[in-house]
Order: C-alpha cells, then structure tokens, then sequence
C-alpha cells in the first residue's frame, strides 16, 4: 500500500522504515487507501531549517521572478483540478463539485497573490522635514508554517502560501493528517511551476509535527486552522515563543430568518449550507433562528428539500457524501441522539441512511431537529456534521441576542426582504462573516476571511490586505542626504522643520 511522505527541499523525503504511520481512509467505502508518515521532531526540524536556509535567497529574489511563479502555479493549477479534485474526494469524501469548487476558492488566493508587487508598494514623502524624506517598506518574515484541518485539504492551505511565498516567506505545511495528498500534490505542482527548492514544504504528522512547529525557533509565525480548543492551544504555545500567530478555530453559524423574508431562498439556503459537505464547513449553517410566525412553514420546505438529497460516494451523481471517519460519524450521531432525548423533534432522522456507495463508508443522511432549545448540546456545540437545528424565537432582538451570546462569531446570514433590518442586523451581531440573503458569506480573496469571539485567535485573518501584513512587517525609513545646509549637532527629539 501507499504511504505519503514527506516533501523536503523540492523532492520526496526518502521513507523511513521505523516512521510512525496513520491510516487514509476513502470515507465513502471505509476503506484504507494509503498511509501517511507521521513525522518526528527531528524531521520537522529539517524541513524547517531547509526553509530556514532557502528564505534568504528567496526574499532577495525579484518580484517579476516570483511573481512569475506565482503565476505559473495558477496555470498549472487551473489546468489540472480536476486531478487534484479527484483526490479530495477520494480522502475527504465531499462530491466531485464540491472538490472542485474548494479548488477554485484556493486559485482566487493564487491569482490575488499574482499582485503582490502591488501590495508591497510602500509610501514615500519627500521634505517630510527640510531636506529630509520618509519611506516605508514591507518586508518578508521568513518561515512560515500552515497547520491546516481535514476539511479544506486544499483551499484553507491556499489562503495563506500563495500570499506568503509570493512576499518572499519560506513555508513549511502541516496538512490533516486525515487527506494528507492533496499538499504533496501541490508541491509537485509548484516544482513544476518553477518554485526554487526549498521554498514550500510539507511535513505530516500530529501532535509531535505540530508542537515542534510552535516552539522552533526559526519559524517566524504560524497560521493554523482547526477546533477551537486546538487553535487556543496554539495561539498561546506560538506566541509564547515569540511568533506571529493567527488561529482560526471552530464555528456555530447561524441563519436568522425574519417573518419577510423569502421562505423559498431562505429554505434552499438552509439546505445547501447546512448539508453541503455534510455539513463540515466552518461556514456550514447549523442552528436556523426561526422569527415569530416563519418556523413551520420554513421547516416544511427545508424538510421537503432536504428529503430529496442524494447522499453517497461523491464520485457517483450525488449530491453529499460521507463524513471523515466512523468515528466522527458516530459522534455526530450521538448528538442527534441527545437532541432526540432533551426534547427536540427529530423532522428527518439522518441516522438512517441507504447511501449509494460500495463498502460501508461513513454516512449519515440528512438530519433536522425543530424545537432546539439553546441549552441542548445539539445547539452549544460545534457539530460538523449534516445536522440542521431550527430554534424558535419571538422577535429580531431575541435572535439577535441569541446569536450574540454564543461564544463562536465565524459566519452568520440574515434572510429578509427588509434592507433597514439587514443593515441594522450587520451593524449590531458579534460574528466577523455576514451574509445578507447568501448563506455561505466567505469573503473573496481580496478581502480576508476570519471570525471574531473563539473563531479566531490573533488579530488578522486570512488573505487579503490582512494576510499581506500578516506574512510582512514594515520598516520606514527616514532619510538626509548631506549638503552644506547641514545644522550640526541637535541632541533634542527630532521635530520636522
Ligand atoms: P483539528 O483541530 O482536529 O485539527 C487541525 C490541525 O491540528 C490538524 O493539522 C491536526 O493534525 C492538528 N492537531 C490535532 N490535534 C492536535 C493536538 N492535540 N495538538 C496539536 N495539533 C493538533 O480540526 P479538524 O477536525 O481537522 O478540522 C475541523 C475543525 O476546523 C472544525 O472545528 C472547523 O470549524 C475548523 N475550521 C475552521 C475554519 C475557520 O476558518 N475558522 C476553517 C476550516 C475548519
């Protein structure tokens, strides 16, 4: 069988025969379909100090030659998605349209980072003081390491490299464990676009690869994506240790329907973002906040809808497929489990599930619970799986204060026909993505992606003007060039004269 290594100084890392090994499954068939190195301290460190050694070539190297690799990485990339597509879902398990839309999202980032000589530019002021001129400049870090989840094994890595390599960063990645492939993948794709060794690398592994990420002492920041309790872990441990951290971390997102709104939108909202992926998105819609008269005419539409989803292998005419792992699976079904018994009413019971696939993958159908109570744990935690909660609520403010108590602020939407009460509702909830009648509000890459609250530990989210200051930091630069007028000695705080 297969195992996937690790991908050190532009090549394959040579197999170790004693390396620790974690099993890939096909989570449509619950199958193991290769193995994947787990990776020591020790190998960790090589690959970062091979960044470490790389970096000062590449920040000297010119912004036309690297953004003509930049360039080249989203040609190739746009050409053969499909491959890598395919590898999504054959690890993650989401159907094929799906893979191929998360690959999209990443390319956006590729071709913002195309403009990077753009972004860099500083400002200059001539005669700030007399004969005096300031400039500013942004310059690169050095090595960057991505600590990326399961459940976007190619777009959440694409919000930062792309950004990072193109600002002259080296970067080490340590994909999920779970759909290690589609990070060797890319670093194949990238030897080919012209990347110098070196540049871009990838280590697998767990805890072991992670922690050695957080402490070593030549990686200069750490961008994570993952749970709440892991991101927590690794804003403190990265920061104590010096680094520039941002960690984003899980997610309860919620979609107010107020008493106006279109109930047909709003139902095929519901629908697609709560049970796309089978509802492992960190925007995924997990809780709907039904106002006043709209719960059950939008309970039986989204139930009508939901009904009818073909769920199974995602290289079949499906439209969701399996979770990760059986035991994820089962979690989540011990959720609906618990929903059942504090009292929610189970409108479709996803536990029973005759999915179109071979084997015995990891599915769940379609789950939606009405009458959730905000105390169940159905609602206080993050689920990640195909389950729809629908909570009822007399009133905007009651929805709103809802919302605003939950310690998650990822992603949120609002489905009205009221424009006053949309732009009163995105002046007042506490959540940093908001959609107004679109229920998935990821932002384009030109503008950056975060929550707020335990969704995102460290100040700047991801891509964007934001992910360029993250992966730089400024310098000015305050410059005289001597002539006669020159004053002598001035031992006071420089003032501009
Ligand atoms: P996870 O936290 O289990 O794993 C994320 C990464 O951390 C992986 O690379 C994993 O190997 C590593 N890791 C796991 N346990 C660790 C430990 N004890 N110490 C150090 N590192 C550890 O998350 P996941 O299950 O892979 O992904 C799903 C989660 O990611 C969900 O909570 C989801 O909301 C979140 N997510 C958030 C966003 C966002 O933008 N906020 C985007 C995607 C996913």
């Amino acid at each position: 069988m297969q195992t996937v290594g690790h991908w050190i100084n532009g090549q394959a890392a040579p197999p170790r025969q004693d390396a620790r090994l974690g099993d890939v499954y096909n989570p449509a068939t619950g199958k193991v379909v290769r193995r994947v190195e787990l990776a020591t301290a020790d190998q960790v460190r090589e690959a970062i100090t091979v960044a470490a050694q790389t970096f000062p070539t590449w920040r000297e190297t010119s912004l036309s030659k690297r953004t003509g690799i930049v360039f080249r990485f989203r040609e190739l990339l746009n050409e053969r998605k499909d491959e890598l597509a395919a590898i999504i879902t054959e690890e993650h398990g989401k159907v094929l349209s799906d893979a191929l839309g998360e690959v999209s999202r990443g390319q956006e980032v590729v071709e913002f980072a195309c403009g990077i000589p753009h972004l860099l530019k500083g400002g200059f002021t001539e005669n700030a003081s007399t004969g005096v001129d300031v400039h500013s400049v942004r310059q690169p870090l050095g090595v960057s390491a991505i600590i990326a989840p399961f459940n976007f094994p190619a777009m959440v890595p694409m919000w930062f490299f792309p950004v990072a390599i193109a600002a002259g960063n080296t970067v080490v990645l340590k994909p999920s464990e779970k759909d290690p492939s589609a990070a060797n993948w890319m670093a194949e794709l990238w030897r080919e676009a012209g990347l110098p060794d070196g540049v871009f690398n990838v280590v697998h592994g767990d805890k072991e690869a992670v922690d050695t990420l957080l402490t070593d002492p030549q990686v200069a920041s750490v961008s994570f994506v993952g749970s709440t309790p892991i991101a927590k872990y690794v804003y403190e441990q990265a920061t104590a240790a010096g680094k520039r951290v941002q960690a984003l971390g899980g997610a309860k997102n919620h979609m107010l329907v107020l008493p106006d709104a279109d109930l047909d939108l709003a139902a095929d909202a519901a629908v697609s973002a709560g049970y796309g992926a089978a509802g492992e998105r960190c925007m995924a819609i997990s809780a709907v906040v039904a106002v006043d008269s709209v719960a059950d005419e939008l309970v039986a539409k989204i139930a009508e809808r939901a009904k009818g989803l073909r769920v199974g292998d995602g290289t079949r005419e499906t439209d969701m497929g399996p979770l990760i792992t059986g035991e994820h699976r089962d979690r989540v079904a011990g959720y609906v489990d618990a929903g059942e018994q504090a009292g929610a009413e189970v409108v479709l019971d996803g536990r029973d599930v005759e999915p179109d696939a071979d084997g015995s993958g990891f599915f769940l159908n379609p789950t939606l619970l009405d009458q959730v109570k905000p105390d169940m744990t159905v609602y206080t935690d993050e689920i990640f799986g195909p389950v729809l909660s629908v909570v009822r609520v007399e009133g905007y403010e009651e929805g709103l204060a809802l919302i605003n108590a939950n310690p998650y602020g990822n992603g949120t939407a609002i489905f009205t026909n009221d424009g006053g009460a949309a732009r009163k509702f995105q002046n007042e909830v506490e959540v940093g993505m908001i959609g107004v009648n679109v229920p998935i509000p990821v932002p384009m890459s030109y503008y950056s992606f975060g929550g707020w609250k335990n969704s995102l530990f460290g100040d700047t989210h991801a891509h964007g003007m934001e992910g360029v200051h993250f992966f730089t930091r400024g310098k000015v630069v305050t410059t005289r060039w001597l002539d006669p007028s020159h004053a002598g000695l001035q031992l006071g705080f420089p003032t501009n004269a």
